[in-house]
């Protein structure tokens, strides 16, 4: 009788899931919403919302170096008043409300934060000209400071008059608020890992965004 008790209780330890002896737990769903960008259109289409068990995570849902993902459920969302709250991946959430926060104590005027945002903008378009890959906003990863007065341009190898704004508002380098290279928010970005986007090698210069690779 005691034999059959002990495996009875190795079996239901066996079917517990991990999760409930705590540290870290996997959320049991995923859920995203999305779409893609179409470069011949140029705006956003094929918007959908996404859901199913967090165990059926495809390779492209996650990042492989962060380990962050395209699920909501792995965001944390950042709320630093008086500026309007944003999500970024749980792993990056505590340094970036820090850095942040500070920026802000600092006098820096910061005021437009966006982060989590699920979209596929980047790779190669498909023939109906969609593009593919997810961006890094995708996985809560990157996150974009004043997008108003730091816009993301096009054919612009380096900046200059042939540069194309393609998003967001124009670049201004002195004015307040206008990230610069070697400036406070750029320095701070870098403090936590965050590359910035107005150094980024390639056609395009993202002046507002801030990512491990600065993609
Ligand atoms: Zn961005």
């Amino acid at each position: 009788m005691g034999h059959r008790i002990r495996i009875i209780v190795l079996l239901l330890l066996a079917l517990t899931p991990v999760a409930a002896f705590g540290g870290n737990e996997l959320p049991q769903s995923c859920t995203y919403q999305t779409f893609k960008w179409n470069v011949m259109l140029r705006k956003s289409v094929a918007h959908e919302t996404v859901r199913h068990p967090y165990s059926e995570l495809t390779p492209e849902e996650r990042d492989p170096a962060s380990g962050c993902s395209v699920c909501e459920e792995d965001q944390e969302t950042v709320d630093i008043p008086p500026l309007a709250d944003f999500r970024v991946c749980r792993k990056l959430a505590s340094q970036v409300r820090s850095a942040v926060a500070e920026l802000i104590r600092a006098g820096e005027p910061i005021h437009e934060v966006v982060g989590y945002r699920v979209g596929r903008t980047r790779g190669d378009p498909d023939a109906a000209g969609n593009r593919t890959g997810f961006s890094n906003h995708s996985y809560g990863i990157a996150i974009d400071i004043n997008p108003q007065q730091n816009g993301l341009y096009d054919n612009c190898l380096n900046f200059g008059s042939a540069c194309r704004l393609i998003r967001g508002g124009a670049w201004r380098p002195g004015v307040a608020g206008t990230m610069t290279a070697g400036g406070a928010v750029v320095r701070a970005m870098s403090g936590v890992g965050l590359r910035w986007g107005g150094e980024i090698a390639g056609k395009q210069k993202d002046f507002m965004h801030f990512s491990p690779s600065g993609y």
